[in-house]
């Protein structure tokens, strides 16, 4: 069932990332678990089925208050489409309605260690992710953005490592995964999340799996975008 609720915040994370928050009675009691993530169909109620022929675009709920709040982060990724013109243009009132938060990108409970791995628009999930890991838990992460200034703030961002493109495209970008190769992990696996462009997301996986000898069960990947 789609939800409607009003925008009511908007604010800037980064230069390129702005945080959206929504409320109403509407988004009370959703069943949500940290990592999920909805589709977004911005506009009046007329406009509800024009955005869903569109196939409007998914986004992780970076935090979510049962009262019937919710915060999305969006990467204006500076180059033309749907989500990042939204992001651009969105204002205080403006209508939305929202799907029921989906999707397995969540916390396995009985981890050893959990590893974070994407780049700015996996950082909302790991973000999530990040907040919902019990304390005491080790975490481990790498997340890749342009520049120092791009890094949005993260639960646990101290534990994290940061990768930056330094202008290069963020389509099959390899600081990624050279920045992972260096990365000391333990020994024995624990549980990865990976989550951002398609192909990064696959040559992260692979390299967990072949060179560092993790099961492909312990790794929750989910492809955002593709170029
Ligand atoms: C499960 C899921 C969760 C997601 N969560 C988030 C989230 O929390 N925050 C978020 O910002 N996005 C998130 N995304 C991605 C989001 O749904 C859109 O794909 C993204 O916003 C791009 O949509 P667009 O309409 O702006 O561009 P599109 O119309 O999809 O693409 C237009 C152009 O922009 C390029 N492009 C698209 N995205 C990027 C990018 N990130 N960097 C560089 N170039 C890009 C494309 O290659 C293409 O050339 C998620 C996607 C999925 C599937």
């Amino acid at each position: 069932m789609v939800r409607r609720a009003p925008v009511r915040t908007v604010t800037a994370v980064t230069p390129s990332m702005v945080q959206i928050g929504l409320s109403g009675p509407a988004l009370r009691d959703l069943a949500w678990q940290p990592g999920q993530h909805l589709t977004v169909l911005p506009g009046s109620p007329a406009g509800l089925i024009e955005a869903l022929r569109k196939g409007w675009r998914s986004y992780t709920i970076w935090d979510y208050d049962p009262r019937g709040a919710m915060e999305l982060r969006v990467v204006t990724h500076g180059h033309d489409g749907p989500g990042a013109r939204w992001a651009a243009s969105v204002r205080v009132g403006d209508a939305v309605a929202v799907t029921p938060p989906e999707g397995r990108l969540t916390v396995r409970g009985d981890a050893p260690y959990h590893l974070v791995v994407g780049e700015e628009t996996g950082s909302v999930a790991m973000g999530a992710i990040l907040r919902a890991v019990p304390g005491g838990v080790p975490v481990h992460g790498v997340i890749e953005v342009d520049t120092p200034d791009d890094r949005p703030d993260l639960p646990r961002g101290a534990e994290i490592d940061w990768a930056y493109r330094n202008g290069a495209s963020a389509a099959s970008s390899p600081a990624l995964l050279g920045a992972l190769k260096t990365l000391r992990l333990p020994e024995e696996p624990g549980v990865a999340y990976v989550a951002g462009e398609a192909r990064t997301c696959q040559k992260v996986r692979a390299h967990l799996i072949h060179d560092r000898g993790w099961p492909r069960a312990d790794i929750r990947l989910h492809a955002f975008w593709t170029a």
